[in-house]
C-alpha cells in the first residue's frame, strides 16, 4: 500500500484516501498507510454513526462515509468566474484548471456508479462542465472492493455493487495476508508496474479475492430477507420492481405529509448523497466594487429559495420538498437520465438526524397500493 501511494505521488498525483477525524472515517489527503483506519469500522442506521475497533479489521473494513467522490469532483464551493473593473470596463478572468490530479483511495462500488451518474449530468448532457471535466480527466481511481455492508447498504437492490466491476484504474480486494489488485485502465497498470513489491497474482489469490466478493454479496441477499440470522441486524433493500409508476401514481399519498412532520428540511440527505447535484450561483463582490467573484455552491431542493420562481415559493410544504426529492431521486431522474439517481450507498439514511429512511417511506407507499 505504501508503495502504491508513493507511486501516485511520483506520478505527480495528489492522493485522497479514508481515514478517522471528527468521530467519522472521511477522504483527506494521504501521504502514508498509516493514516488509514486500520481495525476501525463503522456502524450505520438510521440517524446513526459510531466507529468502533475490532481485532479482525483491516484497513477497508469501514463501508462508507459522509464523504463521496463528488466533492472533488463537483465541489460544495468554487469561483466560476472573476471579473475585475480595468479602465472602465469589465475583464473575465476564465477559470483556471491548473490544480494537480487527483488519485482517490477507497471509493466502493456503489460511488463508481454515482460518479457515472454524475458523469451524465455533467459531461453527457447538452451543456458540458469545463471544471467536472478537468477534475475527471485527471481523476484516477483505487476502489476497494467491500468485505462487509453497513446495515443502511442496499446497493444489491440496486444493482450497483457490492462488487466493483468497472470503473477504476485498479481495485483493491483486501485478504488477510495482502493485497489482490485487480487493473482497470491502462494507466492503472502502468502506476503498478511502478510499485516496489507486486508480484503476479497466483491464481489461488485471485479465486479467494473472488469469493470474498460473492460471499457478501450472497449474505447481503440473505440479510435483507427474512432468512437474516438471528441477531444479525436486517439490511435494508428496495423493491425496484415499477417504482418510477409507483411514486408518480401517488403524488397525493397520505405518507408525504406523515413524513414531513418528521422532516426538518435540514438538506443532510442531499449533502450526503453522491449523485445530488444541485447548485445555487451568486456574485459576490469586494468593497471596491471593482472584483467581482461568481461562486458556486451546493444547494437543495429541501430549502424554499430552491423552487423561487417569479411567482415566488412552488414548493411550499416540507411534504411538497421531501416529494420533490424521492420522485425526482427514484422516478423522473429515470425520464431524465435513463438510470435512478439511487445508488443504494444509504447515506442519506444514516446522515439524517431523525432518521428519515426512503426504503421504509417507499414501502409504506407500495403496502397501500396492493
Ligand atoms: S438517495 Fe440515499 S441511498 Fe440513494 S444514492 Fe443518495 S444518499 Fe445513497
Ligand atoms: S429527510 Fe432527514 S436529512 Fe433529509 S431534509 Fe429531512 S430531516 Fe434532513
Amino acid at each position: 500500500m505504501q508503495g502504491l501511494i508513493d507511486a501516485l505521488k511520483e506520478d505527480g498525483y495528489r492522493v485522497i484516501g479514508p481515514q478517522v477525524a471528527d468521530g467519522a472515517v472521511v477522504y483527506d489527503e494521504l501521504e502514508s498507510l498509516e493514516q488509514l483506519p486500520l481495525g476501525v469500522i463503522d456502524e450505520q442506521d438510521g440517524g446513526v454513526y459510531r466507529l468502533a475497533r475490532r481485532q479482525d479489521a483491516g484497513y477497508f473494513d469501514h463501508v462508507v462515509g459522509p464523504h463521496s467522490l463528488k466533492r472533488y469532483l463537483f465541489p460544495p464551493q468554487e469561483t466560476l468566474q472573476q471579473l475585475q473593473l480595468k479602465d472602465g470596463g469589465w475583464r473575465v478572468e476564465p477559470q483556471q484548471f491548473d490544480e494537480p490530479p487527483l488519485a482517490v483511495i477507497g471509493p466502493r462500488s456503489c460511488d463508481l456508479h454515482a460518479m457515472a451518474i454524475q458523469d451524465r449530468v455533467f459531461l453527457e448532457g447538452p451543456y458540458v462542465d469545463p471544471g467536472y471535466r478537468a477534475r475527471r480527466e485527471g481523476l484516477f481511481v483505487v476502489s476497494v472492493q467491500c468485505r462487509r455492508a453497513a446495515a443502511t447498504c442496499f446497493c444489491h437492490s440496486m444493482k450497483t455493487g457490492p462488487r466493483a466491476d468497472h470503473g477504476f484504474d485498479l481495485a483493491l480486494s483486501e485478504l488477510d495476508d495482502c493485497f489482490a489488485i485487480e487493473v482497470g485502465s491502462e494507466r492503472g497498470g502502468r502506476i503498478l508496474a511502478a510499485v516496489d513489491g507486486w508480484k503476479p497474482g497466483a491464481p489461488t489469490i485471485v479465486d479467494r479475492a473472488n469469493d470474498q466478493s460473492s460471499q457478501l454479496e450472497r449474505s447481503m441477499e440473505q440479510r435483507s430477507t427474512t432468512e437474516a440470522a438471528p441477531g444479525a441486524p436486517k439490511l435494508r433493500q428496495l423493491d425496484t420492481q415499477d417504482l418510477r409508476d409507483l411514486l408518480l401514481n401517488n403524488l397525493d399519498h397520505p405518507r408525504w405529509e406523515q413524513v414531513a412532520d418528521r422532516c426538518l428540511a435540514c438538506a443532510n440527505c442531499t449533502m450526503v448523497c453522491p449523485t445530488c447535484f444541485c447548485s445555487s450561483v451568486s456574485e459576490v463582490s469586494d468593497l471596491t466594487n471593482e472584483h467581482v467573484r461568481r461562486e458556486r455552491t451546493w444547494t437543495s431542493c429541501f430549502t424554499a429559495e430552491h423552487s423561487f420562481l417569479t411567482s415566488g415559493v412552488v414548493r411550499n410544504s416540507t411534504a411538497a420538498r421531501y416529494r420533490q426529492w424521492l420522485t425526482h431521486k427514484l422516478s423522473t431522474w429515470i425520464d431524465q437520465f435513463d438510470s435512478s439517481g439511487c445508488v443504494g450507498c444509504g447515506r442519506c439514511i444514516t446522515w439524517c438526524p431523525v432518521g428519515i429512511d426512503l426504503t421504509e417511506e417507499v414501502a409504506a407507499i407500495r403496502e397501500t397500493t396492493k
